[in-house]
């Protein structure tokens, strides 16, 4: 069995799916395991290419990280994951909030997302892993194994037992037929989600800071269906708009499929989410706080969606730790290195960003899975045997993790930040005046200033691969400065107008009565 260039990369996720085909495009030998069935064949949901009822989906919003990652991996001579991935989405230019005035009723209103036009892409997350599920399986160096469940993993196997056949030796749980029971392989990558086996295993190995942090608020997801009109089927609301009922503590959003539904998530504290546990509830709270989503809804289906739920939201959590590797045996990478919350749309795109970060440093340090067709300072020796490349090639892909981990950390540590701010953002300050006259400064400056010397946070964390997330956060620090010395400045030129608005009116008082 040729384990020298063998990747093991556990968790067919859509994190799980890129980087195999990365690793299979630089000589590797990719096996991925997964310990649920073949989606392809197992659920339909809304956005699924079934597009029938069944199991719901999250929608997720792809933006310029996601697509630039993705763009690296082509499909045929002219297309690559990117071209697909956009093919089957909806993009969304602007948010729309649907505020709830007392007295004034349901009022919307829609902020753009950027300024010449740019926008994130609604995509189903089901149909996103299906189409990266497909590639892979497509490809001559990648094989898939579902049904097949990480046990354990030893990444010391070589170091106990010089005669092993790999560095590290993987046991599985497998079922149905599909999986083998142990494996070994020259390397793994963890790419097994929040509850990661691989980040637990190095974590025994050497030592791994570590911070699960569980925030109030669960979700729910809902559904709202097409429109017919004249027997054809439309989007009931403007799809390409996201869709939010921000209400300080809670909200609603929705994104829109390709099937012209919607797929809406309520996010809610649980002192909210444990009231939802009958008809009456269901319904009095719905007609309360979104009386226009209610109705495009059906009070049907919001009550058969949640009162089987009885009062209980999926989980949000957010994952901090580092390092991200063990010596250049292993490595974990998305939602296993550093989930967050869903609220600046980031926690995938970041975790695809990872995949480029770490392939274009293995790329840096000259590492393939074909010893022969080095790239960069690794010196190919044609025609030298696979097993001695690999003992030279050990140590760079170890100087690859360790770079990767101390220079990808900074910023997964400030998207992480940015996507806890967010919840606040969009549950409440985006009906805030101040944060609207903020929001038009931004515009303003970015507008007149040269191009480049002023971006919004906005701007720069969704629309712009180029800025990392850690160097984002600090120029937005340095432009709130800014943008707070312009508003006090602004407040007190409007006072001392007032004020001598005010005398030159004290003055001429008897010539004005
Ligand atoms: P996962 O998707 O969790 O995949 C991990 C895989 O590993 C799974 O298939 C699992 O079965 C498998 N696995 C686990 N353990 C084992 C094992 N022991 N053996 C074998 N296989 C195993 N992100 C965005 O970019 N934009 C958005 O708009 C967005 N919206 C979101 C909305 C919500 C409500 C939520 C909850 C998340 C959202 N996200 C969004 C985040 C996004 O869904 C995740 O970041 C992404 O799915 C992570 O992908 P992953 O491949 O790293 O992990």
């Amino acid at each position: 069995m040729d384990t020298h260039s063998h990747a093991a990369v556990v968790g067919a996720g859509p994190v799980g799916c890129l980087t195999a085909l990365s690793l299979a495009a630089r000589g590797f030998t990719v096996s991925i395991y997964e310990r649920r069935p073949d989606p392809r064949h197992h659920q339909i949901g809304s956005g699924s290419r079934d597009n029938a009822s069944a199991p719901r989906s999250i929608n997720l919003a792809i933006s310029a990280r996601g697509l630039k990652a993705l763009s690296s991996v082509n499909v045929e001579t002219d297309r690559n994951m990117a071209d697909v991935v956009l093919s089957h989405a909806v993009p969304m230019r602007a948010r729309m909030i649907h505020t709830k005035d007392e007295g004034q009723g349901v009022k919307q209103m829609s902020q753009a997302y950027g300024l010449n036009g740019e926008c994130i892409n609604s995509v189903s997350r089901t149909l996103l892993n299906d189409l990266l599920l497909d590639q892979a399986s497509a490809h001559p160096a990648v094989s898939l194994h579902f049904n097949c469940k990480l046990r354990s993993v030893d990444l010391q196997a070589r170091e106990k037992d010089p005669q092993a056949e790999g560095e590290c030796h993987l046991n599985f749980e497998s079922w149905e037929g599909s999986g083998p029971a142990s494996r070994y392989s020259a390397l793994v990558v963890g790419c097994d989600g929040i509850n990661s086996i691989v980040r637990s295993t190095i974590a025994r190995l050497t030592p791994v800071n570590f911070q699960q942090e569980y925030i109030d608020s669960s979700y729910l997801e809902l559904r709202i269906p097409p429109k017919i009109e004249d027997g054809a089927a439309t989007f009931a609301l403007d799809p390409n708009h996201l869709h939010i009922w921000p209400r300080h503590s809670f909200m609603l959003i929705a994104l829109a499929n390709l099937d012209k539904s919607f797929t809406s998530t309520l996010f809610a504290p649980q002192a909210i989410i444990g009231r939802l546990t009958s008809r009456g509830a269901i319904l009095e709270f719905f007609a309360n706080e979104f009386p226009d989503a209610l109705k495009l809804m059906g009070d049907e289906d919001v009550v058969a969606t949640l009162l089987p739920r009885q009062g209980k939201g999926s989980p949000l959590s957010s994952v901090k730790c580092y390092p991200y590797h063990y010596k250049g045996r292993a490595v974990f990478l998305g939602d296993a290195a550093h989930a967050m919350l869903p609220f600046y749309g980031q926690g995938l795109n970041c975790g695809f960003e990872d995949v480029g970060f770490l392939t274009n440093l293995i790329d840096k340090h000259g590492v393939r899975g074909d010893p022969g067709q080095s790239v960069g300072s690794g010196k190919s020796v044609q025609g030298e045997k696979e097993e001695n490349a690999w003992d030279r090639y050990s140590p760079l892909l170890a100087q690859a993790f360790t770079e990767y981990s101390k220079e990808r950390h900074p910023d997964l540590i400030a998207i992480s930040y940015l996507a806890t701010q967010n919840y606040h953002e969009m549950s409440s300050r985006v009906v805030s005046p101040l944060y609207l006259i903020r929001k038009s400064l931004d515009g303003l400056l970015m507008k007149t200033l040269p191009k480049g010397w002023w971006i919004s946070l906005y701007s720069m964390v969704t629309f712009s691969p180029e800025i990392g997330y850690a160097e984002a956060k600090k120029r937005e620090a340095r432009q709130s400065v800014i943008i707070e010395r312009v508003l006090v400045a602004s407040g007190l030129a409007a006072m001392t107008g007032l004020g001598l608005a005010g005398r030159w009116l004290l003055k001429n008082r008897r010539d004005l009565w």
